[in-house]
């Protein structure tokens, strides 16, 4: 259930009485010559009672869409216009940013594994902790904004509790409404926020916007009307949201792996509804002549590709996002 919140938002020093908007940082810790590891945060507390939505991105250093998301859609915020409040923090994971990689290069960990955290564990375990006990508990809704690494996929949204958990149908309500048109809806490996705020009672997704390096703008905008979709779905802002009539959910990936090694020419693309049997691609030697012929041996859709033309014996060309079940919004939004 949905908190109706009207006392001030806090994170760490940072305080946004009604009506107001501040930004400032989150001492997280500190690099290895003493100066201090900061997050950057935004609270926008509106005037009036509402649920409190937690927004954040770069959880992965090279997954940077998020940013463009943040940088066009809070701009927008009224706080006189708001109900409830914002809690939005860009900047996740901070070492792994400015070493421009995935992981930490501090402990080697992928962010989006160590939440809720451990206090005594190490660098990105510390920051999910912080993060997770200073800003995300006091959510109502949390959205975790990813990206698909730098490798191309189609943009979609991921639920990652199982079916049987309490949390489930909130969740997946919650990705239905932001509205992107495709949904993953699978249990991911633990640590996942995703999996964690959930298991505190708070509805979570995981919006993955797309693959690429840097920006790429189809997949920004796409993640701006998904924020303005919940916005006005939950009530925090006057409007309707703009859902696809119908979006497509998959429930598992098959992975589509070159036998020979070599070359690949696609036969689809991103987004593609492929049946079973149906030729993925082509593998050309280094002189150009055809080896292999790369089928599926599942219908679905045309999930991800892989970054590079060229495969070895066993690595994943594609993925397919199988056996799709096709689900309504009139009834959701
Ligand atoms: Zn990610």
């Amino acid at each position: 259930m949905l908190q109706n919140r009207t006392d001030s938002l806090r994170v760490g020093n940072l305080v946004a009485h009604p009506g107001e908007r501040i930004q400032g940082y989150l001492r997280v810790g500190e690099m290895q010559d003493g100066t201090q590891v900061r997050l950057p945060v935004i609270l926008i507390r509106g005037v009036e009672p509402g649920p409190v939505v937690y927004i954040q991105s770069v959880s992965d250093g090279d997954e940077l869409n998020g940013i463009g998301v943040v940088h066009r859609f809070i701009p927008q915020i009224d706080a006189k216009e708001l109900r409830g409040g914002l809690i939005i923090v860009p900047l996740v994971n901070f070492h792994a940013f400015h070493a421009r990689q995935h992981m930490s290069p501090v402990d080697g960990k992928k962010m989006n594994r160590c939440f809720p955290g451990r206090a005594d564990g190490s660098s990105s375990e510390r920051i999910a902790h912080t993060l997770f006990h200073t800003a995300v508990l006091q959510a109502d809704l949390c959205i975790d904004l990813h990206q698909g690494g730098v490798r191309p996929m189609i943009d979609e949204v991921r639920v990652r509790v199982g079916q049987d958990h309490p949390m489930h149908k909130a969740c997946l309500e919650l990705a239905k409404v932001f509205g992107i048109g495709y949904i993953l809806d699978e249990q991911g490996p633990s640590g996942q926020l995703a999996q964690a705020g959930p298991d505190h009672q708070i509805p979570t997704i995981d919006p993955e916007l797309g693959g690429c390096h840097g920006w790429d703008e189809v997949s920004i905008r796409k993640g701006v009307q998904g924020l303005w979709n919940v916005m006005y779905h939950y009530g925090l802002i006057d409007g309707s949201p703009s859902v696809p009539e119908t979006q497509y959910v998959v429930y598992g990936f098959v992975p589509i792996r070159a036998n020979r090694g070599g070359f690949v020419t696609p036969l689809v693309g991103l987004y593609d509804l492929v049946t079973g049997g149906q030729e993925l691609a082509i593998i050309k030697n280094i002189f150009g002549d055809p080896v292999e012929t790369i089928t599926t041996p599942v219908s679905g859709i045309v999930w991800s590709t892989a970054l590079y033309p060229m495969a070895a014996t066993g690595e994943t060309i594609i993925t397919i996002g199988a056996q799709p079940n096709i689900i309504s919004n009139r009834e959701t939004v």
